[in-house]
């Protein structure tokens, strides 16, 4: 017997009919002995659709209500699985996140789990019931107000909680049959890749791959928990995210996979002047407001000027305070202008191999060129190179890439639902 949790997105239990689905894997992984904790996203595209509504509503909707809000996308779909399983004969029971003992900080929108007291499951586990958490969200430790934990949080629910409960294994149940070498969507020759390593699927998920969210790969490499991503439509074996092996095939390979991200804009803060201290203060007004830059780039100063510019990408979703808050600093620091770019998109290659390789820059830039895509910045890290070009150029930057070192499959990957939203 195994303690395992499954964790099935939003895609997988779109409607009624796929509730049902679902229902009845759950109920044959109880029956072949297991015990069963299983996880739930919202319904197919809810999350955004309650979203949607919250902007129509009010334009800057409180955040504590929309957690409020959020969260009853999941609470839904616990409760209609619990149902579905009920009439298949076992006994469910659906818990809140709050419920389930999933304690968090206070930042809405994008708490951090930082315990899980699971009393009530390991009891209902007890008794034999399978345990349906609502995923995504918990209850901050020090207001006790509902929150979310962030856009795809529930891979993230299902590991904290496989974690916490010393479960055998976390299986991710989606719409494509694993981790492939890039985004099936955009590349259809993609390929899966049966086995990643944690530091490997950690950078795929930091770089825009959302096929994991990016705090569960962190709450599995550093709890070990050994995590299944597969599909809820096929009984297919998907991507087992483990340790890296001593020796393993992986280390073979050069790259990994070609990871794509829509999600940033660019700020240019132009003519700042060349003096100590500057750029300092830039990032101090960003910090301040708590928002997380990624890549950053500064030019040398003009002489005959001594001023220089300085761009950095950033979250969308941050762009209006972040562009705000270098706004109250214009006079002090006495730089010329801000410029605000969100038609970017950042394409990255990964790979541990890349260690040991050179030349993968120079393969990556050329294949680049040759689909005509212009390099607006590049930033790096031992296992991976990212660029930022313009928004209609990412598909066709990630295809290069993935034909450019080998990846392409003869096969098409199948992508069985969803909307890609
Ligand atoms: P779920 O609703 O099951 O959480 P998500 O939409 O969050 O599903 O994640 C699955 C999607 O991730 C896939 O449909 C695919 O379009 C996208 N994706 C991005 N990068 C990859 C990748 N490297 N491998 C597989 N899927 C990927
Ligand atoms: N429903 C939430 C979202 O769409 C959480 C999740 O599905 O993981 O972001
Ligand atoms: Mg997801």
């Amino acid at each position: 017997m195994a303690r395992v949790v499954q964790k099935f997105g939003g895609s997988s239990v779109a409607d009624a009919d796929s509730i049902k689905r679902v229902a009845k894997r759950i109920v044959a992984t109880k029956q072949a002995g297991h015990e069963v904790v299983v996880v739930i996203s919202a319904m197919g595209d809810t999350t955004d659709e309650l979203m949607d509504l919250a902007f129509r509503v009010s334009p800057q909707p409180a955040p504590r209500e929309l957690d409020m809000l959020l969260t009853a996308g999941e609470r839904m779909s616990a409760a209609l699985l619990a149902m579905a399983i009920g009439d298949q004969g076992l006994s469910a029971r659906s818990f809140t996140g709050s419920q389930a003992g999933v304690i968090t900080t206070g930042t809405h929108g994008n708490a951090r789990i930082i315990d899980i007291t699971p009393g009530r499951i390991v009891s209902a586990l007890q008794t034999g019931d399978v345990v349906i958490v609502a995923g995504f969200q918990g209850v901050s430790q020090d207001t006790k107000d509902i929150t979310t934990i962030g856009r795809g949080g529930s891979d993230t629910t299902a590991v904290a909680l496989a974690a916490s409960l010393g479960a055998d294994y976390c299986e991710i149940y989606t719409d494509v049959d694993g981790v492939f070498t890039a985004d099936p969507r955009i590349a259809p020759n993609a390929r899966r890749i049966p086995r990643i390593s944690y530091e490997e699927m950690l950078e795929m998920a930091a770089c825009g791959a959302k096929i994991l969210h990016l705090r569960c790969v962190e709450y599995a490499r550093r709890e070990h928990v050994p995590v299944h991503v597969r599909s809820s439509f096929t009984t297919k074996e998907g991507t087992w995210v483990t340790d890296l092996e001593e020796g393993s095939v992986m280390e073979q390979a050069i790259i990994s996979g070609v990871a794509h991200d829509r999600g940033e804009a660019k700020i240019t803060i132009t003519g700042v002047p060349d003096r100590i201290g500057e750029a300092a203060r830039v990032f101090e007004a960003i910090a301040s407001i708590e928002v997380n830059i990624d890549m950053i780039v500064q030019n040398v100063s003009a002489v005959s000027t001594g001023r220089t510019d300085i761009s950095f990408t950033l979250p969308k979703t941050d762009g209006k305070v972040a562009v705000a808050a270098l706004n109250a600093i214009k006079e002090e620091v006495g730089f010329d202008d801000i410029l605000y770019d969100d038609q970017i998109g950042k394409v990255s290659v990964v790979g541990v191999g890349m260690r040991s390789h050179p030349g993968v820059t120079a393969k990556f830039f050329a294949a680049l060129a040759e689909a005509e895509v212009n390099i607006e910045m590049i930033s790096t890290s031992e296992i991976r190179i990212s660029v930022v070009v313009d928004q209609d150029d990412v598909d066709r930057a990630v295809r290069a890439a993935h034909t450019a070192f080998g990846l392409d499959s003869e096969e098409q990957a199948v992508v069985y639902a969803g909307t890609g939203r």
